[in-house]
């Protein structure tokens, strides 16, 4: 790579593609589209992916004689097809030519994929083909492809073929193709207005109505040609061919234009009467291109982290920035969609909402709070399902379910396959209930960040107050030990699911989930000092708290139990110090660094239930979410000993019992080293860096992004480095580099200011942009500075 803000890729190999066409995905917040080959179907190597954000349906398949329901995020029509040959000769098919050049570069800054390739047919006639494509931020709608075609060494007719593919299933998945994927059925597809055709269809549950129209356009030495098109029709396939005169090294451009729209769309009469006005209202594509690229130039002006470091690295962190963006944007606000932990990329995780919004929201909260605003409202929609959820089991309050989709309902699958033994196994997943202080968190993080009073009493409180009755009405009192208990959960780390030699899922006290209770119900009583005597009212009608559950909760900040042993540290889950060592050494020479244990364990008829082996920062998720002040205070009011000072031990102790099986563990490493151990924070931060674009968790990116990792190095920088914390209205920093990062700039919006960050080894630079909002307090090193629009402080480190 030779340009911080281009993604370069500079050989064709069929092999690398889906990884690719996964990372060069093209969004706009409303829906994304995979860089598959436009005159490809689904393939060995492609795999046109179009999806929709929040686009969800439900199918029922048979397993194991079990009927069982699944909701994907589905797969729409591929509104990319574009294909050509030479006279009567073959269509475009790379597998048929001699690839003398291939190039894909994806334009960060533009929002462009640009692919070039050079090849020659059986006939040795040599062909150019230069594709630019976009997914409009500007006119979220609208999708865009220009090809310029050159034949190099022979003139002839050519037939192009512009069409909306309507026979497409959800095949993404290896894992899931034993499954019913067949989601969408074609209602209509034909002709209109000239060059125009347009193909509707609807997902066969959730009935979701998508109209696409296209519209092909022809250019030689900048003049429109006037065309003929011939319309094929085939089931669920709309086509238009066009014959064109192409002359030996005589450019031609091809335009084919796109409009998109849903039924779940505001403001229209139905789909498809909006997309045939819109495919006739939009101009050509540089036209669109300018518009776009000007909407991205307003993202990238604030979200943009300028790192002086190594090159890739500023060029990767980019690219997590922008896939941020084309996942939730702008455009996203006010539907009702959250944050996808795979984007809206590819299959896999089928586009669900997990806990991952923790790693992801900060980001946003501290850039585009009315955006945070909104995707926090998608949970607050899901109550009343989180509600019936918790009744279920036999709680009050509310509980949030680990997989959400469309309406809140728990979607995590009830079995799933192990493609190691390829045995379906069941899943019980769903028993993180931790995600049940995630989204709490997610709501204070955002109050804190914005100051938002508003959100908080209208909705917030709701959320907060709701998932604290959940938690005291699941933990049980332990009178021996004199403390509250919570029984049968699973903890961040997915491994251990069971005890050894036990049927019943869920394991005891997992100290996280324990921690995070009392946490979420510590707010719960925080807020309920300041509520308004009308909020209250309405909030305990609608909740079901009484003033005896307020005792109680005061009761839990005081008694919950928490796990300890060999002296300071805490243990995972009761039980857990108990477990096997597992042979680590001869999994990683096996297997490599990356280990999918619980796989591999299954296939060899064995359980990482019985081994000291994590999947992922559990414990230490304590650690990155609170500073060592807040866990002090958290401690000595449950009255246990917790001395700062075994934080490193803690460190050390899990370190070497994980496994980074997913993700968001190395991000959570990088977080919790940054300030004891600057080298093993960078190590682990580089590794999150890189987990997508290298592909390291045993090639599954092609099914989608990371987004929790992504976010979560963006945040890294943001907020870990920085030492940026925001506490009682005031926002403290305290920066602390790694030492291959020599400097970084960013922006944080905060109540209303956008304030530049400049930050290297030496000095910390506060700039205020221009704006309206009142004065704010900036922290650094235990004094605090009044800030006004248009300051600037210049301070030594
Ligand atoms: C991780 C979870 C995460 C999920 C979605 C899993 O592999 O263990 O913590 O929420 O992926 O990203």
């Amino acid at each position: 790579m030779k340009d911080d803000w281009i993604v370069e890729y500079n050989k064709w190999d069929p092999k690398d593609h889906p990884l690719q066409e996964a990372l060069c995905t093209l969004g706009n917040g409303y829906f994304c589209t995979r860089a598959a080959l436009e005159f490809a179907r689904d393939n060995d190597y492609n795999y046109p992916g179009t999806y929709l954000a929040g686009g969800y349906n439900r199918l029922k398949s048979i397993i194991k004689d079990k009927e069982i329901e699944n909701e994907d995020l589905v797969n729409w029509p591929n509104w990319l097809y574009l294909t050509f040959r030479i006279g009567d000769g073959k269509w475009l098919d790379l597998s048929n030519v001699e690839i003398l050049e291939y190039k894909t570069n994806l334009h960060l800054r533009e929002g462009l994929l640009e692919r070039r390739i050079r090849f020659r047919d059986d006939k040795k006639r040599i062909t150019t083909l230069v594709s630019y494509r976009i997914v409009s931020m500007h006119d979220y709608h609208v999708g865009a492809i220009e090809w310029t075609l050159t034949p190099e060494n022979w003139s002839g007719t050519i037939t192009v073929r512009s069409g909306i593919d309507g026979n497409i299933i959800n095949n993404n998945v290896a894992r899931y193709r034993q499954l019913n994927q067949d989601h969408i059925e074609v209602l209509e597809r034909d002709s209109f207005a000239d060059q125009n055709i347009f193909l509707l269809s609807r997902t066969r549950q959730s009935k979701i109505l998508i109209a696409q129209a296209a519209r092909l356009q022809v250019y030689k030495n900048g003049d429109a040609l006037e065309l003929q098109q011939k319309v094929i029709r085939k089931k669920g396939f709309i086509a238009g061919d066009i014959k064109i005169k192409c002359k030996e090294k005589e450019s031609i451009k091809i335009e084919k234009l796109v409009s998109l729209f849903t039924s779940r769309d505001f403001a229209i009469s139905d789909p498809l009467t909006e997309a045939k006005t819109k495919i006739q209202r939009i101009k050509c594509f540089p036209f669109l291109l300018t518009k776009h690229i000007l909407s991205w130039s307003q993202y990238w002006e604030y979200a943009d982290i300028d790192l002086n470091s190594h090159f890739e690295d500023q060029v990767i962190l980019r690219l997590h920035i922008f896939h941020l963006y084309q996942t939730v944007s702008k455009n996203s606000i006010g539907y009702d969609i959250g944050i996808p932990a795979r984007g809206w990329h590819g299959e896999a995780y089928r586009g669900h909402i997990f806990w991952d919004e923790i790693y992801i929201l900060p980001f946003i909260n501290l850039h585009h709070p009315e955006l945070a605003k909104s995707l926090l409202m998608y949970r607050y929609r899901r109550l009343p399902e989180a509600y019936e959820a918790a009744r279920e089991i036999g709680c009050r309050g509310a509980l949030f379910p680990w997989q959400s989709g469309s309406n809140g309902r728990e979607e995590t699958q009830k079995l799933h396959l192990n493609p190691k033994s390829g045995r379906w196994l069941p899943d019980v997943s769903h028993l993180q209930y931790h995600i049940n202080s995630a989204v709490p968190l997610n709501v204070w993080h955002y109050y804190q960040s914005t100051g938002d009073i508003d959100f908080l009493v209208a909705h917030g409180a709701e959320i907060i107050i709701a998932t604290a009755l959940f938690w005291s009405s699941i933990a049980n009192y332990n009178s021996e030990r004199g403390r509250y208990e919570i029984h049968r959960v699973m903890g961040p780390d997915e491994y251990h699911t069971h005890y050894p030699d036990s049927d019943e899922p869920g394991l005891n006290n997992n100290a996280y989930t324990n921690i995070m209770a009392v946490w979420v119900i510590q707010r719960a009583l925080e807020l309920l000092q300041v509520l308004d005597k009308a909020t209250w009212i309405d909030l305990e009608e609608k909740i079901g708290f009484t003033e005896d559950d307020i005792e109680l909760w005061k009761e839990i900040t005081r008694k919950m139990y928490v796990p300890f042993h060999d002296g300071d540290i805490i243990m995972q889950f009761e039980g857990f110090e108990q477990l096997e060592e597992l042979d680590w050494e001869y999994y990683r020479e096996k297997y490599g660094e990356h280990l999918r244990l619980d796989r591999i364990l299954e296939s060899e008829n064995d359980s990482p239930n019985r081994y000291k082996a994590s999947k992922q920062a559990d414990v230490l998720m304590l650690f990155y979410i609170f500073s060592s002040t807040e866990l002090e205070k958290l401690f000595k009011k449950l009255n246990y000993d917790f001395d700062p000072e075994s934080i490193p031990r803690n460190i050390r102790y899990y370190e070497k019992r994980t496994a980074h099986g997913s993700t968001l563990s190395q991000v959570i490493h990088a977080w919790v080293y940054a300030r004891s151990h600057r080298e093993l924070s960078w190590k682990s931060f580089k590794k999150a860096l890189m987990s997508d674009f290298k592909d390291v968790q045993g090639g599954t990116t092609h099914e989608g992004i990371h987004l929790g990792a992504m976010a979560g190095t963006m945040d890294l920088i943001q907020r870990c480095y920085s030492g940026l914390d925001i506490r009682d209205n005031v926002l403290w920093l305290n920066p602390s580099l790694p030492k291959d990062i020599q400097s970084m700039k960013f922006h944080v919006r905060f109540r209303g200011h956008w304030i530049c960050l400049e930050i290297d080894h030496q000095k910390l630079r506060i700039r205020f942009d221009k704006g309206w909002a009142d004065p704010v307090t900036i922290g650094f090193r235990d004094k605090t500075y009044l800030f006004k629009k248009n300051d600037t402080k210049e301070f030594e480190l």
